[in-house]
């Protein structure tokens, strides 16, 4: 297929004669033939996708910029947790739009993750100063779901606790996930009015949850409710404001025990729902147990400061069937940007941000409260409640007529938001609609809040937070902590499972057009039909590249589309009166993510073996699945398998679970290996998610965003999560209806400019690149497994082990040596502990693929120099990997090998070398010292000095 459309011949990076070498190389001379041994014919599936024909990145943009234009654009005063907010433009060009920043992967490499661990770092410390509790994880999903993660926290201390109480005045999107989530728990969830319920009164009572401000925009003293809760032997968690912070009284002053919110309006456009980062902070008996990823201080070789992600190795926070939550990816991208934000502003820029929100809110509550209107909250920050009988919904309307979205109430009541980017000519405009002509001004200093609500601690006090202003110093920052991270436009960043493609800038551009960045989630439908088409088509387009009736766009992350795919399947056995259908089969070599998620969705994990080739073991399979019988739920399987192959059985193990009642869930991670070639719908899943920041282009964003939607069969349609803002109302998985909904405009224009010819060809290069990477590979270190033919899928598993065994050296040491070389390593020891899974992915070329495989042979070369005895078994360039430019280049010098050999393995690296900007962290050190914040940062320097 030489006449690949434009978009095609440069997302896919191996073309004609280069192409050609690879396919002869593998004994092949068409990619058909390859295709027809790798890809088993049993599922085989050729029918041409009803997709859009192939467009150029031109094209596609103009079609794009039609639909979004169908979107109006109203100045959002709606709230509910999303708000206007001015995106610096320093950090929406350097960060946002910044390939340096967004194609990172997950941190798991420290040593080239500096940048944006310090930047996570400093998030941390902002929420643990801002939410006054003691630590704070690096981001969550959204504020709902950050909310449902706290009540699980919560029942960690009390797990034989039955209910939790949800004050009346939480947002709406909240009280929905929270109680989504609880259900299959096992949770009662109780809503009511906080100043009316007796925690003591309530029989095993896990956590309360109020919102501070809350709904309606009261800021309400909880101090004495708080401690009532605690006699109750229960949990305070609080979902707080992170502008409205910066003015009042943190929760942790007034007995919170754990705090979440969204850093939206950190600056961070609202993009119709998300991503943004949430935030989780809790006291330090509960930090054991804190969900999600949490960046730690600690040394390198040399004792250089090092920051690194704390008390886990890869996903190992996710506890597989002891879990408490499966938050995998989650807002690294958005946590960094709302951290920059604070950085930027400081302190006392933040407050100015908000006592200027607030003084636009009591000007405009002043003069309508002078005009006759009745306020229901007394209290507030930015939010106001007004009475308005029988004329609610005609101020609304004419609100909207001059450019203003209000928060429609009903009938006789309103209400309204302020935020950084209202003006006074936006205050007086809405004063004339409520027929003020003159303002009531009210006292410069005057505050609506109790004088206990105000803040008066510190915040955001590390020097970090004050020495930014100037827009050089924080461009020269940005790019400094950037230099320290190696992202895709670096070099290759072959992650086996986590398929990290070309995320293409004319995918990337759409995102911060204002048709895309500025609409509020909650806006009137009306409003928002470029939005609802151009998802409307990315759903349709993602059913028939996965053969199912339906998909959900909603879940924002794969972990999210896992529990809400297995909650479909829940649901579905309950409405069949086959609610004992609990039993869920994962086999061992599942992503931890897929026990967690089945815990969580209330299933209990039956695990399932596989056999010495990796394959699942069909025998144990179907005795499990006779065994469960009519308690058989469903089963979850990675297809290609974890291991990187077709397994040509899985139509067989399709049909013996749906013999027994059960349905099949597929981990849709490993789609690049299907899409056009196969399907889950073809193969026989009755759902499955997909992991659009995977195989659909969505950048990684160094540990997310992400959006994990799924694909469902007919029975499962009516089980789709709904939302309070469509049809159906409940089940809602994450806040806003269509979750991160903004960066789905990547996956529609990588889909719009491959078309269904050119998304099946990236599958053919991606099996191609990983078969000729194996084959490479393959005389150094044994490929763990293979399907038929000897054949890989997208990925392949190295082995180690030998290796390690004769040379005494580990796979880290493997993993750290090759940054040396320019490089990130492949998954380490997973799904096998000791081995690197590849995934080079279609768009790399054969000359990238070349370099890395040179960079592997080499490095085996360096181990067969101590297997021999030439290099020391402790001193030699493996162990003391990666080095740094510093240690390299430092007067002292006590290795036995040479600076040259240490720096300059390869020839190549002499044209460019990246250096990492620490050496060899050490794990355990960090473990025992953990510091997660900069107030913390007098004891590190205590520790360190060994006091
Ligand atoms: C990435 C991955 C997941 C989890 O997806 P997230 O988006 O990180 O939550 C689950 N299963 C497999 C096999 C994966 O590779």
């Amino acid at each position: 297929m030489s006449e690949l459309n434009d978009f095609c011949s440069r997302h896919v990076g191996v073309h004609d004669e280069t192409r050609q070498e690879m396919i002869e190389a593998l004994g092949y001379e068409r990619i058909v033939e390859l295709i027809e041994d790798a890809v088993p014919a049993e599922i085989r599936d050729d029918r041409q996708m009803h997709l859009p024909a192939a467009m150029s990145e031109t094209d596609a943009l103009d079609l794009l910029k039609m639909l979004m234009a169908q979107n109006e654009l109203v100045k959002p005063m709606i709230g509910q947790g999303y708000y206007g907010t001015k995106v610096p433009a320093v950090i929406q060009r350097n960060v946002l739009e910044n390939p340096g920043w967004y194609t990172a992967y997950t941190p798991y490499q420290a040593e080239i993750a500096q940048g944006r661990l310090e930047a996570l770092f400093h998030f941390q410390s902002m929420v643990t100063e801002l939410t006054g509790l003691d630590i704070a994880n690096s981001s969550l999903l959204d504020e709902a779901t950050a909310a449902a993660e706290a009540v699980a926290l919560a029942r960690s201390s009390k797990p034989r606790g039955t209910t939790v109480f949800v004050s009346d005045k939480v947002f709406v999107q909240t009280i929905d996930v929270v109680k989504n989530r609880c259900e299959p728990l096992g949770i009662e969830v109780l809503v009511g009015d906080w100043k009316s319920v007796d925690p003591s009164a309530i029989d095993g009572l896990i956590a309360t949850l109020v919102q501070y401000p809350d709904a309606d925009g009261s800021v309400e003293d909880y101090a004495a409710f708080h401690q009532q809760v605690h006699a109750a032997k229960a949990k305070a968690i609080v979902a707080a404001d992170i502008l409205a912070l910066t003015v009042l009284t943190p929760p942790g002053e007034f007995g919170a025990d754990i705090a979440v919110g969204s850093t939206q309006r950190f600056g961070v456009p609202l993009g119709f729902g998300g991503p943004h980062a949430a935030y989780i902070a809790c006291t330090d008996a509960l930090k054991r147990k804190l969900p999600g990823r949490v960046v730690g201080l600690s040394v390198d070789a040399q004792g250089k400061k090092a920051y690194r992600l704390a008390m886990q190795t890869r996903e190992q926070h996710i506890r597989r069937d002891k879990a408490t939550s499966n938050i995998c990816t989650a807002q690294v991208l958005l946590a960094v940007m709302a951290s920059m934000y604070a950085i930027y502003h400081g302190p006392n820029g933040l407050r100015n941000i908000a006592y200027n929100v607030h003084y636009m809110t009591l000007v405009f509550a002043s003069s309508v409260a002078a005009h006759g209107y009745r306020l229901v909250n007394e209290s507030f920050f930015d939010t106001l409640t007004l009475e308005a009988p029988g004329q609610a919904e005609d101020l609304v309307e004419q609100a909207l007529a001059a450019g203003f979205n209000l928060r429609r109430m009903g009938p006789d009541c309103l209400g309204l938001s302020f935020d950084e980017c209202t003006s006074k000519d936006d205050v007086m405009g809405l004063l004339a609609i409520f027929g003020v002509d003159e303002p009531v001004m009210p006292p410069e200093e005057a505050l609506a809040w109790d004088e206990v609500c105000e803040r008066r601690s510190d915040f955001c006090t590390d020097p970090v937070f004050h020495c930014y202003h100037s827009e050089t110093e924080m461009l020269r920052f940005l790019a400094r902590l950037e230099k320290r991270d190696l992202a895709l436009n670096e070099s290759m960043i072959p992650l086996g499972s986590c398929t990290m493609k070309l995320n293409a800038s004319a995918e990337m551009m759409p995102l911060t057009w204002p048709e895309v960045a500025d609409m509020h989630p909650f806006a009137p439908e009306d409003q928002t039909h470029g939005y609802l088409d151009m998802l409307d088509s990315l759903s349709e387009w993602l059913a028939e590249i996965t053969g199912f009736a339906a998909v959900s766009l909603q879940p924002n992350a794969g972990s999210q589309g896992e529990y809400a795919g297995l909650l479909a399947i829940r649901r579905y056995h309950q409405s069949r009166g086959d609610a004992q259908r609990l039993d869920c089969l994962i086999p061992t070599s599942a992503h931890g993510t897929n026990p967690a998620s089945a815990v969580m969705a209330g299933f209990k994990v039956v695990p399932v073996a596989c056999d010495e080739e990796g394959n699942i073991d069909v025998a144990d399979l179907k005795a499990k699945a006779e065994a469960s019988g009519a308690m058989l739920a469903c089963l979850m399987v990675t297809y290609p398998s974890t291991h990187g192959v077709y397994e040509a059985t899985i139509k067989d193990i399709c049909e013996t679970i749906h013999s027994l009642g059960g349905q099949v869930y597929m981990d849709g991670a490993n789609m690049n290996a299907q899409v056009g070639l196969t399907s889950p719908g073809t193969i026989g899943a009755d759902v499955c998610h997909l992991n659009l920041h995977k195989t659909f282009c969505i950048p990684h964003g160094g540990g997310g965003p992400g959006v994990g939607p799924i694909g469902v069969a007919e029975q499962l349609v009516p089980f789709l999560p709904g939302h309070h803002r469509m049809e159906p109302r409940d089940g809602a998985v994450c806040a806003a209806a269509y979750g991160s909904a903004s960066i789905n405009v990547i996956s529609w224009m990588y889909i719009v400019m491959m078309g269904a010819e050119g998304l099946s060809e990236a599958s053919k290069i991606a099996i191609l690149n990983a078969n000729y990477m194996a084959l490479r590979l393959r005389e150094h270190f044994p490929i763990l497994y293979t399907g038929n033919r000897g054949l890989v899928a997208h990925e392949c598993i190295i082995d180690i082990r030998p290796l390690s065994e004769a040379a005494g050296i580990s796979v880290e040491d493997v993993a750290k040596r090759l940054i040396d070389y320019g490089f990130h390593a492949p998954t380490m020891s997973w799904p096998v502990a000791g081995t690197l899974m590849i995934e080079p992915t279609e768009s790399e070329s054969k000359r990238e693929i070349d370099r890395f495989c040179d960079a592997l042979i080499s490095i085996h070369g360096e181990i067969q120099e101590i297997i021999q005895g030439q290099a020391d078994a402790e001193d030699n360039v493996l162990k003391h990997a990666p080095h740094t430019a510093e240690l390299v280049s430092s007067d002292a010098w006590p290795y036995r090998y040479s600076r040259e050999k240490a720096a300059y393995p390869m020839a190549a690296l002499r044209e460019h070398k990246f250096w990492p900007h620490v050496g060899r962290i050490d794990n355990v050190y960090g473990d025992r010292n953990l510091v997660c914040s900069c107030v913390g940062m007098e004891a590190f320097a205590a520790s360190q000095s060994g006091e």
